[in-house]
């Protein structure tokens, strides 16, 4: 028996529950990302109160700061955080990608220098899982070795066949103690080694399988062509998760082929920026528009910033730069993600989920020409500083 039940499915599309040893999740799940142990500037209940089910944290960076012994002690992650609910741990496969510049592979390992005191952290794929195991993560991932958009296809085979040899010294070691183990295929940019590779990955039997490699910058009819690709390999039963993927058409794109689990920092991130998703597209709360506008945010949205507060009032915490501003539009961005995610889960089990599409990538595209879409006006985060350090924004992927 597989860790995921499908209850519906609608096309490719599935609708399912997915059983781990912190609760089920309900997919297609969106991940808020919880990158240093919190969802920036939420409490856990928060995220929870957000309609969240899982989230994910990274085991690299944990393993940086504040270290695995701590949170071992401390009695795993759930305790030392405080979140109660399923956590997935990234491996830092990733970072090797996102951080090139600090991080070396060769076949035992992958070394990763510390974007915070410059110390090496040199990670094999077996020492990967065991840090995640010790993290008490409830999905652990395996180390793998993506390829940016624009390498080459030399480049693109030679790191999924390591990423192919990796897995399997990280199947080798799987937990099994309740633990769930995702491998993750990779593949670049050609269809062919995508299939290759999600045939290979999803032949080792792992609990769940990742869709590694993509929204790396290339344009979504490739990210279609490569996410079918890789699906149309994978075994039917088990779940699908595509790693980092935030934007309502692009969700609803993946779920159409079948994905069922998706993370990103966008929602994190648009709020910090100032920016609101909503299904009209993005609402950028520094226009001046916005200053005397004492209407909700968007009418029929559960959260507190809609709930209690006009689109005024958080356009002025914002201009004041009010820490709350950040917090309420965190909170409005991930309960916009995770009502989009129950909506697409009703619409599926309903039989209707290729309308339901068409209505919300109709509305976007109705509020991008009404001229209040995704145009935000350049308001950058503060650069992240630790120490005396400046960490530059590529290398804070933190949400
Ligand atoms: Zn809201």
């Amino acid at each position: 028996m597989t860790a995921l039940t499908v209850d519906a499915r609608d096309g490719c599309a599935r609708s399912g529950r997915l059983r781990t040893a912190h609760g089920e999740v309900r997919t297609p799940a969106f991940m808020p990302v919880g990158t240093h142990a919190t969802v920036k500037s939420l409490d856990p209940a928060e995220v929870r109160a957000s309609g969240a089910d899982i989230l994910l944290c990274n085991a690299y960076h944990l393993a940086l700061r504040p270290g695995v012994d701590l949170i071992e002690r401390a009695g795993g992650l759930h305790v030392f955080m405080g979140w109660d609910g399923p956590i997935l741990t990234d491996s830092g496969g990733f970072q090797l990608v996102s951080l090139r510049r600090v991080t070396s592979v060769d076949e035992e390992a992958a070394t990763f220098v510390s974007p915070y005191d410059g110390s090496r952290l040199r990670v094999t794929p077996e020492e990967a899982v065991s840090l995640q195991a010790r993290l008490d993560a409830d999905i652990v991932m395996c180390l793998d070795q993506p390829v940016g958009w624009g390498s080459s296809a030399a480049a693109a085979v030679a790191a999924t066949e390591r990423t192919h040899r990796w897995a399997a010294r990280c199947r080798a070691l799987h937990p099994g103690d309740g633990r769930l183990l995702f491998g993750i295929c990779q593949g670049g940019f050609d269809a062919r080694t995508r299939s290759e590779s999600a045939a290979l990955i999803g032949g080792l039997g792992f609990d769940g399988i990742a869709v590694g490699g993509l929204s790396v910058g290339e344009p979504l009819d490739v990210m279609e062509a490569m996410t079918a690709a890789s699906l149309a390999e994978l075994p039917g039963d088990i779940v699908r998760y595509f790693m980092g993927l935030g934007t309502d058409s692009e969700l609803l794109a993946m779920v159409d082929l079948g994905v069922d689990m998706f993370d990103c920092v966008a929602p994190t991130r648009l709020a910090r920026s100032g920016s609101a998703m909503t299904r009209d597209g993005r609402l950028a709360l520094r226009r001046a528009m916005y200053r005397d506008d004492l209407r909700p945010l968007v009418d029929d949205c559960p959260c507190p910033a809609c709930t209690r507060f006009s689109r005024a009032y958080l356009r002025h915490l914002l201009a004041a730069g009010e820490i709350l501003g950040h917090r309420l539009l965190t909170l409005h961005n991930l309960t916009h993600l995770t009502t989009l995610m129950a909506a697409t889960r009703e619409a599926i089990t309903a039989g209707r989920f290729a309308a339901f599409r068409a209505e919300a990538d109709a509305r976007l595209l109705a509020g991008r020409a009404s001229g209040d879409g995704p145009d935000d006006p350049p308001f950058p985060a503060p650069p992240q500083r630790v120490g005396a350090r400046r960490i530059p924004a590529t290398l804070d992927p933190s949400g």
